[in-house]
């Protein structure tokens, strides 16, 4: 059983992918964008620098963009990714993921509670919800889509995490929201 149970959601439509050397080459271009360094920075301020091999392209067999495994790393989907914005994307809310666990000792995958924590932060910090990005998802309300997305994928990852019912993720997702939401470290505010 992996020990961080997270995976991302991939949007419902999804044609081709690109090959894993594709994919690959997406990653290095991502690690020069500010948002990527400055998360790298801060991993290492907290005392978890990553290799090289920290964050691997790789083909998923279910509909996934991503996932971040304690121990593991973090894993980029290239067969449900097309361009160097999702990668980019995908990058960066797994290394919210890695922030969290270096900085939480106790921070245990298989509790709902601590997995919707940094599923909150993580989809609210990294612009998965940029409103963008919902109309391209086909997602066209405006007032409140900013909140609305971030718990819809939320439920989408705890609902995956195999310690988690629909129904545990929804109440630990309640529980902790207003405290994970306004949690923005290592950012000032949300960026
Ligand atoms: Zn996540």
């Amino acid at each position: 059983m992996a020990d961080g149970p997270d995976s991302e959601p991939a949007s419902a439509v999804r044609r081709g992918g690109m090959t894993v050397e594709e994919c690959q080459n997406m990653i290095q271009r991502s690690l020069r964008t500010p948002m990527v360094k400055f998360l790298k920075e801060h991993l290492e301020k907290a005392g978890c620098s990553i290799g090289s091999n920290f964050i691997k392209a790789v083909r998923c067999p279910g509909a996934m963009a991503g996932g971040y495994t304690s121990g593991g790393g973090i894993i980029v989907c290239s067969n449900h990714l097309q361009i160097q914005d999702e990668v980019t994307q995908v990058v960066i809310h797994e290394l919210i993921h890695a922030y969290d666990d270096c900085r939480a000792a106790n921070l245990d995958w298989h509790n709902c509670t601590h997995h919707a924590c940094s599923e909150i932060r993580a989809g609210h910090l990294s612009g998965d919800c940029h409103y963008k990005r919902e109309l391209l998802r086909g997602f066209l309300k405006i007032r409140g889509h900013e909140q609305d997305c971030v718990r819809r994928r939320v439920m989408k990852s705890v609902t995956a995490n195999p310690y988690c019912s629909e129904a545990a993720a929804k109440d630990a997702m309640e529980a902790v929201w207003d405290i994970c939401y306004n949690d923005t470290k290592p950012f000032d505010r949300a960026p």
